[in-house]
């Protein structure tokens, strides 16, 4: 399939604890990717425990995107972004910084729960899965409730480390509470991820999967984007065109594009 518009709303800079990438960097790949237009989501974790406000560093990361929307003019639009990871853990912290920046789009996103570790540094050997999941869509739930974000990254995003067998593919005891959680989404007008990191990773499915995007259509939803999660520039724009064909198997033939925190529809094919 031909679409319209590649574009990639999910990308980090070495702004981003997590990379090294240099921005300029992420732009040529995206460039050469076909990518016509580019979120910089850099990480701001809003974690309880940090006393003195966010993590400064995104300062440098607004200021560089916006150097680099004016450099690519013509060539790919180049949007300034946020991953605001747990948000709820300190909602005055993250509305002050918020209210500090005018991001093209945000991304809301959860790596850990109230009081605990990224769900990357869990030994799941000894855990119990289901009470584990209830928390992290709990507090989705919550984060959804508030609702001061474009787009929903990664729902799903623990199952990349969880060994597979050890929770049920169809979410069956989680099913109540994601149906709430994406009906939420709908009513709020606020878009779903799908996150094609998945797909270049163990887990093998785009997060989240097929089976919750096509939900979110039937409970009404209408607002999807396509990131990559990419941490360097070999992975800007990877497996977009993928992620775009499961929106359209899904039923959606519009993708979300953000500008100034509005979005966009914009055709798929
Ligand atoms: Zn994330
Ligand atoms: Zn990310």
């Amino acid at each position: 399939m031909e679409f319209k518009l590649l574009v990639d709303y999910h990308t980090h800079t070495g702004f981003s604890p997590d990379s090294d990438a240099d921005m300029l960097e992420i732009c040529n790949a995206a460039e050469k990717a076909g990518i016509l237009q580019l979120a910089i989501t850099d990480h701001v974790e809003i974690p309880a425990f940090i006393q003195d406000g966010y993590d400064k560093t995104i300062d440098e990361s607004y200021k560089q995107a916006g150097e680099m929307q004016a450099a690519f003019r013509g060539r790919i639009e180049v949007l300034k972004g946020i991953e605001l990871g747990e948000p709820i853990h300190d909602l005055n912290t993250a509305e002050q910084l918020l209210k500090n920046y005018d991001f093209d789009f945000v991304l809301g996103s959860l790596h850990n729960l109230k009081d605990d570790r990224d769900f990357y540094h869990y030994d799941f050997t000894s855990v119990d899965i289901r009470s584990l999941m209830d928390r992290y869509f709990a507090e989705q739930l919550e984060m959804v409730k508030w609702g001061k974000f474009n787009s929903l990254a990664h729902l799903t995003y623990p199952f990349r480390y969880i060994p597979k067998g050890r929770y049920p593919e169809d979410y069956g005891y989680w099913r109540d509470v994601i149906d709430e959680i994406l009906r939420l989404l709908a009513v709020k007008g606020i878009a779903l991820e799908i996150n094609t990191s998945g797909l270049r990773q163990a887990l093998g499915k785009t997060m989240p999967d097929e089976f919750l995007i096509r939900r979110f259509r039937e409970l009404g939803g209408e607002m999807v984007t396509v990131g990559s999660d990419a941490h360097k520039p070999c992975d800007v724009g990877k497996n977009i065109r993928d992620g775009i064909n499961i929106a359209y198997s899904a039923g959606f033939r519009y993708i979300a594009t953000f500008k100034n925190g509005h979005p966009k529809m914009v055709p798929i094919l």
